[in-house]
């Protein structure tokens, strides 16, 4: 799953959980979640395309973040964090040869990935949808407490 997918799916649950931690929690769930339903994958092309989307999440990130507004922004931040720390390992590994997390981790996170290459186009609409539903959310009250 492309990480910007990640970044909106973890700014949907940071706007709908009740604090930064629960949205944290939400968020890595929701990258688990996420990456067990078929997607995009292609190992022949995965840097060009992963170097793309990290600089496009990282854009979509600060954008939502921004976005978000003074009282939902810690929420969603966070529940985008968490959504996003499941991928640490790939920089980690590109950059410093290992993943940051513990080998069981890393095997239960390539085991229910479920990829093909001629998913990509799904990976696009997903993005689409996502960025109207967090739009949505942050402009609907949705992530407002109180
Ligand atoms: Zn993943």
């Amino acid at each position: 799953m492309l990480i910007t997918n990640h970044v909106l799916s973890g700014a949907l649950v940071g706007a709908v959980s009740p604090g930064p931690a629960s949205a944290f929690a939400l968020g890595v769930v929701s990258h688990a979640v996420l990456d067990s339903v078929p997607h995009w994958g292609d190992e022949s092309i995965f840097l060009p395309v992963a170097v793309v989307d990290g600089l496009v999440g990282l854009a979509t990130l600060g954008a939502v973040a921004r976005a978000a507004g003074p009282e939902p922004r810690a929420r969603v931040v966070a529940g985008m964090l968490g959504a996003c720390l499941p991928d640490a390992d790939k920089p980690s590994n590109l950059f410093f040869g290992r993943s940051p997390f513990p080998s069981a981790v890393d095997l239960w996170h390539q085991q229910i990935q479920r990829e093909s290459p001629r998913r990509l186009p799904q990976e696009f609409v997903v993005a689409l949808a996502g960025a109207l539903l967090v739009r949505r959310a942050l402009s609907s009250g949705v992530s407002r407490r109180g």
